[in-house]
């Protein structure tokens, strides 16, 4: 069932002091991709066991298998059949239109991404484009997230070793942030300090004296993009110096298909893979996330 604006504005309300509370604790969100209702469910059980605050995201992709308000109804069930503190992010939104999509469909969390659609959208476009999404999620009071540019990499496994030389010339840097922030009146700021998109042959590195220095510049909160094949002291680093929103799929992705592929091979005869996916790969998938909310320091710390 569709909620109520009222409804809505609860939630998100709920949402913005308990992002507050994270900063402030140093403890972040993990803010995991779902795919599908096994991740979903994968999702809700580590959050259930940990009693960890969790956010589920979808981007563009998603939407379009699955359907806004079919994302908004599985999560808000699935949240009251495990008992947990769940929200929903919707991630990577490609133009103003479809960041109010998600606004109306009472998600509480929206990034606005105009470059990942035009990698060469222009400072202004980007700006005026978060300007009013900032706007809009007036209306249910949404946070909204965002970064100045083009954040590198797909959520993809990549043969090539990662060129930090190239990378680092993307980086964000405290006064860009600054006046970014400043300009769009974001709540949540999009760090790049390392993180990428994608699962590399090589561990990221992340540059934590200039996050240091870019949580120094900012009043609002951070995030971190390309969480996935990260090694788990640089999260624990980071959340103690105040990012409260770190973002994971491509390591969930990979033991999906992983534990997929085995045991398709090791069960020739069954012909339900939902089966095998529920019995099989949802823990698997799970474990993941666990490791991450322990990283995160947000194991324990639910509200329900
Ligand atoms: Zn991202």
């Amino acid at each position: 069932m569709p909620q109520t604006l009222a409804q809505m504005r609860f939630n998100c309300a709920k949402a913005r002091q308990r992002m507050a509370t994270a900063r402030a604790q140093h403890w972040a969100f993990g803010a995991f991709n779902l795919d599908d209702e096994p991740t979903l469910l994968a999702v809700a059980a580590a959050a259930k066991k940990m009693n960890a605050p969790v956010l589920v995201e979808v981007s563009h992709g998603e939407v379009s298998d699955i359907g806004l308000d079919n994302i908004r109804d599985l999560v808000d069930n699935t949240k009251q059949a495990y008992g947990v503190e769940m929200y929903i992010n919707l991630d990577h939104s490609p133009s103003v239109e479809a960041a109010k999509d998600g606004i109306e469909a009472g998600f509480e969390f929206i990034h606005i991404d105009v470059s990942q659609a035009d990698h060469n959208a222009s400072d202004e476009t980007i700006i005026e484009a978060t300007k009013e999404v900032v706007a809009y999620a007036r209306l249910t009071g949404a946070l909204v997230e965002s970064e100045p540019h083009y954040f590198g990499g797909s959520s993809d496994l990549f043969k090539d070793k990662i060129d930090y030389e190239l990378i680092r010339q993307t980086f964000s840097t405290p006064e860009g942030a600054k006046a970014f922030v400043e300009a769009t009146g974001i709540d949540t700021f999009a760090a790049a300090i390392g993180n990428l998109h994608g699962k590399y042959p090589v561990p990221k590195i992340l540059d934590l004296k200039l996050l240091e220095q870019i949580r120094n510049a900012l009043d609002c909160n951070i995030s971190l993009h390309g969480g996935s094949g990260t090694p788990g002291h640089y999260f624990k680093d980071a959340v103690k110096i105040g990012v409260s929103k770190i973002n994971i799929n491509s390591d969930m992705r990979f033991a999906y298909r992983t534990e997929l592929d085995k045991i398709l091979k090791e069960n020739p005869e069954e012909i339900s893979v939902a089966k095998l996916v529920t019995k099989y790969v949802i823990p698997v998938v799970s474990k993941v996330v666990e490791s991450k909310l322990k990283d995160f320091n947000s194991a324990g710390k639910a509200i329900i």
